[in-house]
């Protein structure tokens, strides 16, 4: 089962990973599942424009606030990492058809790190 394995770079980053998942795919045909094994990050789909980039950074953050009187960060401090993780959702589902995802011309897979940085890996699990 095809494993990414990215190493993000700050607190909260958007890594569009639809290259390292057209790889982990290729030859395939079937429904690809793109899942993240982490409370802290997020998968999604949309255009990697960058100013829309720090637009979904800006809106999560304004969204749910850091440190908003969150039980949780009594523990380790973030709980808006987690909630933002819950709005966004750990997984995506892409058809591949002869090896290829079948996504729309503006369509990017987005890894959101929520919390970094740090090593995260993302499951990719094509199934027939
Ligand atoms: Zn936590």
């Amino acid at each position: 089962m095809p494993v990414i394995e990215i190493k993000t770079g700050k607190r909260v980053e958007i890594v569009d990973i639809t290259g390292r998942v057209r790889e982990a795919v290729e030859g395939g045909d079937g429904i690809a599942v793109i899942y993240t094994t982490h409370t802290t990050t997020a998968i999604t789909i949309n255009e990697a424009e960058s100013g829309l980039i720090e637009d979904i950074v800006s809106t999560i953050s304004r969204l749910v606030p850091k440190r908003a009187g969150y039980r949780h960060d009594r523990i380790d401090d973030n709980a808006d990492a987690h909630l933002r993780a819950i709005l966004l959702g750990n997984s995506v589902v892409v058809p591949v058809e002869s090896g290829k995802l079948q996504l729309g011309t503006w369509q990017r897979i987005l890894f959101v790190e929520l919390d970094g940085p740090r090593m995260r890996r993302i499951i990719v699990k094509l199934v027939r």
